[in-house]
């Protein structure tokens, strides 16, 4: 694999596992060094680290990022080890779904709190940094969903939606100081958060992808990897589908 990312600084949240760890995984072949943050899950990120191609070259970080001090911490951690950040992926993303007249007030506020003010906080923290630099990418992992809408996820919907402004606002805020952001909209991907959807509701939306299958973690992390190298300098502001060609 090609070692284009020697000497970088990648932050992945939600690294440790899913579409995270896979795009954590090729940054590290492709000589990045990472630093994956995760919410809880001890156990995925063990296995995470343990299964990494290059102990040295990788980090976990637990830290919630709705946790505003947290989060503080560790991006204060990350740049006192390394002095520089180069790329931030905004990955963390949950989902509760539900109807809107039956949704709790708690599953949308959570879900608007990971999903997009995460995203925002990350951001903030990541910026400073890469401004000072005057360089660095960013890349936000949106959903199809927020531009089909779906039944049963409008907070999520709400969220990824948000965060297809937050890329375009940020990306007009930074560009000055030479920092690109971009959004990849994976479509369905093949992942715990997807294994736990009903077999009808699978069989449905299989029908309406024009590749009539699932994609794949590493598929998206292709993609993502492409937005943080130095390939992808002269994009910014723009959304990129990876869905089989569900949206078009
Ligand atoms: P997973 O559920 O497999 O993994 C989610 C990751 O996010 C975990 O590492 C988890 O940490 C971390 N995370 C969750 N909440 C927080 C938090 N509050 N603070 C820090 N980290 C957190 O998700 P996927 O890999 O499927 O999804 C990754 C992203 O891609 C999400 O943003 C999702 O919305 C988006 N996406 C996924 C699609 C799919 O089909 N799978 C389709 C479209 C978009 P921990 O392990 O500690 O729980």
């Amino acid at each position: 694999m090609e070692q284009d990312f020697i000497g970088k600084i990648i932050v992945v949240t939600g690294g440790t596992r899913g579409i995270g760890a896979a795009i954590s995984k090729e940054l590290i072949q492709r000589g990045a060094i990472v630093v994956a943050i995760y919410a809880q899950n001890d156990a995925a990120a063990r296995r995470f680290l343990e299964g990494a191609l290059d102990r040295s070259r990788v980090r976990t970080i637990k830290a919630d990022v709705t946790d505003v001090a947290a989060i503080q911490s560790a991006f204060d951690q990350i740049l006192k080890e390394f002095e520089k950040i180069d790329g931030l992926v905004n990955n963390a993303g949950i989902v509760r779904d539900g109807l809107i007249i039956r949704m709790k007030e708690e599953d949308w506020d959570s879900v608007l709190n990971v999903n997009l003010t995460g995203a925002f906080r990350c951001t903030r923290l990541a910026a400073r940094a890469m401004m000072r630099q005057r360089a660095g990418a960013i890349v936000n992992i949106c959903s199809v969903v927020a531009e089909l809408g779906n039944i049963g996820q409008a907070n999520y919907v709400t969220s990824k939606a948000g965060l297809v402004g937050l890329t375009k606002a940020s990306a007009r805020e930074l560009a000055p100081r030479g920092v690109i952001v971009n959004a990849v909209a994976p479509g369905w991907i093949e992942t715990e958060m997807t294994q736990k959807i009903p077999q009808e509701v699978r069989d449905h939306w299989l029908k309406l992808i024009p590749l009539q299958r699932l994609g794949k973690p590493e598929e998206v992390s292709a993609l993502v990897c492409f937005l943080l190298s130095d390939r992808a300098k002269y994009i910014t502001g723009q959304l990129f589908h990876m869905g089989g060609g569900l949206y078009m």
